[in-house]
């Protein structure tokens, strides 16, 4: 089983479905982050270069909680538009990673534009991730990836359908998110006044209060042709017959 999150910035991952990963790893899954931008708008007081270093190193720290590769896409932050490179990289993501299952940013959150073009990227090549004509460094896979939209930032307007319990994990997946100093340190605290430790607590308590556990991460799978399971509405030993 392989599983690759592609996220818009370095830390996303951690604050979106760290936990989820991190149940990914422990059960012997091969995890990989991909990192569409190079975070470099991400400081108040270093050079974009310097900032873009930094956050590479520590989103290599992060990864590296969990044993999870990292692909670092390095486009421009903030600048992330659906573009033939970007389209051919976000299929290479999955190629590489031979991903099963694609974790990305739910499309309709309106947090940042980044976090949009790439759960909508993400989402639209899934499907060319198998087709031999669309030619990129790595072959292409035998099965289109399974696509699961994260929560929106904080929750907002997203309902989740499905619930994964981190209970267990979530010391790992704040050690995770703690990675990412120089956002946790000052830039969220300048930026937005607020911590990003403290919210994923929050919220992560709030997603887990809605399916009865102490803290959890919500999913929503992406429903396209020909990507829907049949079944999931009954019991297992039903809906395998
Ligand atoms: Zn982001």
């Amino acid at each position: 089983m392989n599983v690759l999150t592609i996220c818009a910035h370095p830390d996303d991952a951690e604050i979106l479905c760290g936990g989820t990963l991190a149940r990914y790893a422990e059960s012997g899954a091969h995890v990989t982050i991909a990192i569409a931008t190079n975070g470099e708008v991400g400081s108040s007081t270093l050079p974009k270069t310097e900032i873009a270093d930094i956050r590479r190193a520590e989103a290599l720290e992060a990864a590296a909680v969990i044993g999870a590769e990292l692909i670092w896409m390095g486009f421009r932050d903030e600048f992330l538009f659906d573009t033939e490179e970007t389209r051919l990289a976000f299929i290479d993501a999955m190629r590489r990673s031979q991903a099963d299952v694609v974790l990305t940013h739910w499309p309709d959150d309106l947090y940042n534009p980044d976090h949009t073009v790439t759960g909508r990227i993400a989402n639209d090549v899934a499907i060319m991730t198998t087709v031999p004509n669309i030619v990129t460094p790595h072959p292409p896979i035998n099965r289109i990836p399974v696509v699961y939209f994260m929560d929106s930032m904080a929750g907002i307007g997203f309902q989740p359908e499905e619930y994964v319990d981190i209970t267990h994990m979530f010391e790992k997946k704040r050690r995770m998110l703690s990675a990412h100093a120089s956002q946790t340190g000052s830039w969220l605290k300048d930026q937005y006044d607020s911590s990003a430790l403290e919210m994923i607590e929050i919220w992560s308590r709030f997603r887990g209060l809605q399916c009865g556990v102490r803290y959890a991460e919500g999913f929503v799978r992406a429903k396209a042709y020909p990507r829907n399971a049949a079944g999931s509405l009954l019991p297992h030993g039903i809906a395998s017959r």
